[in-house]
């Protein structure tokens, strides 16, 4: 299987998963991007996988699921167009002979889902299409959730294995980092990953999919239990005093940072 970022929008990246026929397009906001790169790769849309109700998430599903007959999956929203199926915590489901298993991440939003693939055939490192919870350096903000929600969503991440690529939403990566570096400036990870990203984005390239094992050693949002991420916090709030208030006070700084 093989896995493309298609920028689309902005700052946006559509996924696409597939197997050198057949294709999964992720969080498809844009139809354009994704029909140019089924042509190009001589690919057929087989599903399309949803993990949240936002326009730049869902605007060219329609279109896409009209012209190809793929098959739709997705939380429960309405703003979803129909016919989809609705997923919830735990289910399977089965597509391109690859097993795809589904998380509820409430935060961002509501209804957010994640999908994480099984383990390949050739101990392939899994995958993790995360919509808007987990941003490289940083996480979604909190438009319909709480602090706690989200960060219980991003607990379950955590205990994924190290190696598990994951496959953001956005480029907000070097955006993050400067935020990261302001929480924890001696960060030698931190400061050889932001120059390496740098480097990326000079050339254009994406800093994405990035690792699980890799956030755990860089992002703020992934690190808000280590008493020298909540001495930082106390800078924008004196009363961050344990894991919860901490992300609390580091989301909230985030959004005027
Ligand atoms: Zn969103």
């Amino acid at each position: 299987m093989k896995l493309v970022a298609l920028p689309a929008f902005t700052d946006n990246y559509l996924w696409l998963w597939h197997n050198g026929q057949k294709a999964i397009a992720i969080d498809p906001g844009q139809a354009s991007p994704v029909f140019e790169a089924l042509d190009n790769l001589k690919l057929s849309l087989e599903a399309i996988l949803v993990t949240h109700h936002h326009k730049d998430h869902i605007g060219g599903v329609q279109e896409l699921q009209q012209k190809t007959n793929a098959r739709v999956f997705g939380p429960e929203h309405s703003a979803i167009p129909n016919p989809y199926q609705v997923l919830h915590a735990k289910d399977k489901i089965e597509l391109l002979d690859q097993t795809i298993e589904v998380l509820e991440v409430p935060g961002h939003t509501l209804s957010h889902l994640a999908f994480l693939t099984a383990q390949g055939a050739g101990r392939e490192a899994q995958i993790l299409f995360c919509g808007d919870t987990l941003f490289s350096g940083g996480c979604g903000r909190l438009f319909e959730g709480t602090p706690g929600q989200m960060l219980s969503s991003l607990a379950a991440f955590k205990s994924l294995a190290d190696d598990t690529q994951v496959c953001c939403a956005h480029e907000y990566t070097l955006s993050n980092l400067k935020f990261a570096l302001h929480i924890e400036p001696q960060n030698t990870q931190l400061l050889n990953y932001n120059a390496h990203c740098q480097m990326l984005r000079e050339q254009s390239l994406p800093t994405l999919p990035s690792r699980i094992g890799l956030e755990k050693e860089i992002n703020p949002f992934l690190r808000a239990h280590l008493p020298s991420v909540q001495q930082s916090a106390k800078e924008f709030d004196p009363t961050v005093a344990d894991e919860l208030s901490c992300f609390a006070a580091l989301r909230e700084w985030k959004n005027t940072f």
